[in-house]
């Protein structure tokens, strides 16, 4: 599941060139062509997230018309429910400039500064995986966010001073797969903190009814069903499943997404009929198989997969626990009976409960 290209730690030339360009073409620099024609510009042209859209829409009405900045956000969930796409449509809404951060790239604060000192007036400051802040970068940006300065260390040694510099005041909003993550003060400091959930199949439905329109592609309305249900509640996924089976419908079929040229272009990925890939299928006959059902520790799964532990954590388990095929204990994760049945596995007679004696 790669993630979209996104810019990151830019150099502050690169940042003054980005500053320079309107907030509508800072706001092109993400994603594939493909991807920006479908991804919603407006907050009102998303599908879904009805409460987290609501108050979203009552905060911004009420900053236009108090004049007032936009109080800082954090969107929690997994990937590709949507955060990346309301942190960008809420500059949009408001008007105001736009850049775009990873947390991973911002090691220092030195890579933090060009961002906050180039920030126009109320303009939003988005960071994905705010999560991988290191916390002296962390700490750096508490000034930053309440009072709109920063402390900056010049020289070192006898000779090391503090300038303290005033901002521009800015909206930070910031993204994150692991709210758990999160520092208490740096959470504290978001006025509104969001969690997005997995999607209905109305909703992916919608999503690929209208993308499929997007695409001047003809699909029938149970090809779409059918892609949603394999698309484990994410648009992303759903978004990345139409093309794909789109692809399949032109170089096999007339160009028609029909339900059996879905079912056949999804099989040929191996994604089964509950939405999962390779990948979470091997997930779960790790543990099945190799660790006898669990409880085992990610760790231990991940290094037998061969994965970094926060690949699965981040990708793999959290549809994988919604659809209760498998279950976090404290001693670690087990596979349920819904989940053997899935695999097509007998569920052992007495499955493992860690008795050792
Ligand atoms: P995240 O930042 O949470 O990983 P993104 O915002 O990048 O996810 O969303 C991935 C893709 O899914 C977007 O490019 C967009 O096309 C689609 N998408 C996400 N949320 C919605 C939505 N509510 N309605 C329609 N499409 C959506």
């Amino acid at each position: 599941m790669a993630r979209e290209p996104i810019v990151t730690g830019p150099s502050a030339a690169d940042l003054r060139n980005v500053s320079e360009l309107s907030a509508l073409a800072a706001l092109e620099v993400v994603g594939d062509e493909v991807d920006r024609a479908l991804r919603p510009q407006r907050i009102r042209d998303m599908v879904g997230q009805g409460e987290v859209v609501a108050r979203l829409e009552i905060a911004l009405d009420a900053s236009r018309k108090r004049s007032e900045i936009l109080g800082h956000m954090l969107f929690d969930g997994p990937p590709g429910l949507g955060k990346t796409t309301l942190a960008m449509a809420i500059p949009r809404e408001m008007g105001v400039g736009f850049q775009i951060a990873s947390g991973a790239a911002l090691q220092a604060p030195k890579d933090l500064i060009p961002y906050l000192t180039n920030a126009e007036e109320n303009s939003v400051l988005f960071i994905d995986e705010i999560h991988r802040l290191p916390k002296i970068v962390e700490e750096f940006l508490y000034p930053a966010m309440e009072d709109f300065r920063i402390d900056i260390t010049l020289g070192d040694g006898m000779n090391a001073r503090t300038i303290n510099m005033s901002l521009r005041p800015f909206t930070l909003i910031g993204a994150t797969t692991r709210a758990g993550l999160i520092s208490a003060p740096l959470r504290d400091r978001f006025v509104m903190r969001e969690h997005l959930e997995f999607y209905t199949l109305e909703e992916l439905a919608e999503i690929i009814r209208r993308n499929a329109r997007k695409l001047n592609t003809e699909i029938a309305d149970e090809a779409c069903h059918e892609i949603a249900t394999r698309s484990r509640g994410t648009p992303r996924l759903a978004n990345n499943r139409l093309r794909w089976v789109r692809d399949y419908a032109t170089s096999k079929a007339d160009g028609r997404v029909t339900l059996p040229v879905a079912d056949a272009a999804l099989k040929m990925q191996a994604i089964d009929k509950l939405g999962l890939d390779g990948q979470d299928r091997k997930y779960l006959e790790t543990i099945a198989r190799t660790f006898h059902g669990g409880p085992v520790g990610v760790e231990a799964i991940a290094h037998t997969m061969n994965l970094p532990p926060d690949t699965l954590v981040d990708e793999v388990e959290p549809f994988l626990l919604r659809a209760g095929l498998v279950i976090r204990t404290p001693r670690g994760r087990k596979v349920t009976s819904a989940g053997y049945i899935h695999l097509g596995l007998e569920e052992p007679e007495e499955p493992a409960q860690g008795n050792l004696f």
